[in-house]
């Protein structure tokens, strides 16, 4: 498997693999979980039929499979099949999609929903998971979105999301909400903008950074729930016949009971009681602190009428600037009710309860390099402007390291 491309052939993947093949010249790509003995468990969409891919319709019909009689397996009314590789395939190419992978390397790969963070679990619980699915049905609540890519990362890893956004989690939901986005900013701006490389890089490092926001192994509202559970509290006991009525009263109090279990589980860490970082542990803040440096940036390029290199490089100063002020030298917390508990801590040190490299941190040390990169490439590496973007990443990085916890070099910022 290449920095670029995830393609594999076929004697390359293990049961418990997740595996996609790109439908319709590289548009659309179905994900599964490839179980062993030439079978993938794969989820395709039953609830609306007008609304479903050509793909997913073939799934409905009967399977005219040559060489499995078993190919086409589904349990009444759900919509997690059992295909053999080759009617999953349709003599497409075979991609594996990549678990636990850095941040760097996540943000170099450009096209979405090829790869995560996130771990994935052993090859065994990934095909516990896919098979007890199969077996027990998965009704067409809509837990994965609908989504084949979806039912895939739970597989992997028994991560589901609250999603209280409305942004999908998966990286093809990304693709189709982040390059839109990214065309919708952008194109106003082709008035303003000198130079069109100024404009792909501002595109491209605004869509990576919504894409490392949006994916599961970065994502703080996910939990982990067991396929038992899942499956439970859907209520859909596969042997048991009911009549329509009964069937959707059935349905509806299973709806509510999962929704009940995921609230549950996500309400058990209030995680930080501290009001002075608590806000930044909200679902959408990492998005808002990204669109604030762009659209910072789109106004210095306005206001001044700089070259885009010019502007990153204001932006990148007065984000060192701020940040440096807020996260790393005031101390203390605005509220008083905290009786004074952290007033020799800065936010920085506070965030988290201060847990080191946590997800937040992460993110946090990412935005500067990112930042940093961009107004760097954008000045051609310059002089003045190297140096003092430079100058900004280094003091910002360097105060993040979870060595430096609570320690003031020279005693600069030290008690009073
Ligand atoms: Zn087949």
């Amino acid at each position: 498997m290449g920095l670029f491309t995830n393609r594999v052939e076929r004697n390359e993947i293990k049961a418990g693999d997740h595996i996609y093949s790109y439908r319709v010249a590289f548009v659309y790509a179905h994900h599964g979980i490839y179980v062993g003995g030439s079978k993938v468990v794969h989820f395709t969409r039953l609830a609306n039929i007008s609304q479903t891919h050509e793909d997913d319709m073939i799934a409905l019909l009967p399977s005219n499979c040559p060489t499995f009689p078993d190919c086409g397996f589904r349990q009444p009314k759900s919509g997690v099949v059992l295909s053999c590789l080759d009617c999953f395939l349709r003599k497409d190419a075979l991609y594996a999609f990549e678990y636990g992978v850095s941040p760097s390397v996540f943000l170099t790969k450009f096209r979405g929903g090829t790869c995560t963070t996130a771990a994935s679990d052993p090859p065994e619980t990934v095909v516990h998971r896919a098979m007890h699915l199969l077996q027990n049905g998965f009704g067409n609540y809509d837990v994965f979105q609908n989504n084949c890519e979806d039912f895939a990362l739970y597989c992997k890893t028994g991560l589901l999301t609250v999603d209280s956004l409305g942004v999908g989690r998966s990286g093809q939901a990304s693709t189709l909400v982040g390059a839109p986005l990214a065309a919708l900013l952008s194109s106003p701006l082709k008035l303003l903008m000198p130079s069109p490389i100024g404009l792909a890089t501002a595109t491209a490092g605004m869509y990576c950074m919504s894409r490392y926001a949006t994916d599961i192994g970065v994502r703080s509202d996910v939990v982990k729930v067991a396929v038992e559970d899942l499956v439970v509290n859907l209520g859909w006991p596969s042997s048991s016949i009911q009549t329509e009525g009964e069937e959707e009263a059935e349905n509806e109090k299973s709806i509510e009971q999962i929704v009940s279990v995921l609230q549950n589980s996500m309400a058990v860490p209030p995680a930080d009681l501290n009001r002075n970082t608590e806000w930044f542990t909200y679902p959408g803040v990492w998005t808002t602190y990204i669109l604030i440096l762009f659209f910072s940036w789109l106004l210095v390029l306005s206001i001044f009428g700089c070259t885009p290199g010019t502007a990153w490089t204001i932006v990148n100063l007065s984000h060192f600037l701020v940040t440096y002020h807020f996260f790393h030298w005031k101390k203390g917390t605005p509220f008083a009710d905290d009786q004074g508990m952290y007033n020799a801590l800065t936010w920085w040190e506070q965030i988290d309860n201060g847990k080191q490299l946590t997800r937040n941190r992460k993110f946090l040390t990412v935005v500067p390099v990112v930042l940093y990169l961009i107004a760097s490439h954008t000045t051609d590496y310059e002089n003045p402007m190297l140096f003092l973007n430079t100058v900004a990443v280094l003091v910002l990085v360097v105060a993040k390291f979870p060595n430096m916890h609570k320690v003031r070099i020279f005693g600069i910022n030290g008690e009073q």
